[in-house]
């Protein structure tokens, strides 16, 4: 058996802190893992931009509220289910991430979550587990199923090393430069032809 991993933002959903940074007007916090590739020092630097502007979890979820998934990501999604166990595999908060799951159909989220004290003030965040995208592979692997994941980023190279297959997903040009292993698609239909690719070379091994 086979297990789909996704990446969930810049391959299912818009990027949460991009969005909110552009209707806040912060330049500082569209920053990514794309740019920084050190998640805890992104996050530490987000949740100090939040606290000096005032701005607190309500904030960020009315932002939330306005996004939709990426166009032909359910349906991509729908189709991925239907040949796969598919699991999203996220560096993105319960609290960020659950509207988007409405409109995708409640597929399984593993991610992160966020510590919000009385007054909506977004003072801390717990991190599943310390390189999560690839100890959920490896966790994986060791109940013998065989993996295929795919992400944009730098925070899910990992994953994409740890799986029996990686697909890089409207990556930027640096991180295709970097990681020149990986096929690079851009769009839903190139990605399902990586998908059956990878699963007919999983089936050899
Ligand atoms: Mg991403």
């Amino acid at each position: 058996m086979e297990i789909a991993c996704l990446d969930l933002e810049g391959v299912l959903i818009p990027e949460v802190w991009i969005n909110f940074a552009e209707k806040t007007g912060i330049e500082e916090l569209k920053a990514t893992t794309r740019d920084i590739p050190d998640y805890d020092v992104l996050m530490k630097q987000r949740l100090r931009i939040l606290d000096q502007h005032g701005y607190g979890l309500n904030d960020i979820q009315a932002v939330i509220s306005e996004l939709q998934p990426m166009d032909g990501a359910r349906e991509f999604l729908d189709w991925l289910r239907e040949r796969f166990q598919v699991v999203i595999l996220s560096d993105t908060f319960y609290e960020f991430g659950m509207p988007f799951m409405r409109q995708l159909g409640y597929p399984t989220l593993l991610c992160h979550k966020l510590e919000v004290d009385g007054g909506g003030k977004v003072v801390d965040y717990k991190l599943r587990q310390a390189n999560p995208k690839r100890q959920a592979v490896i966790g994986f692997h060791s109940m013998y199923y065989r993996t295929i994941a795919t992400g944009d980023s730098y925070n899910d190279t990992t994953m994409l090393a740890e799986a029996n297959a990686g697909i890089l997903f409207k990556a930027p040009p640096n991180v295709i430069e970097e990681f020149p292993q990986y096929p690079a698609v851009d769009t839903y239909e190139d990605l399902k032809k990586e998908f059956i690719k990878a699963s007919e070379r999983n089936l050899t091994l």
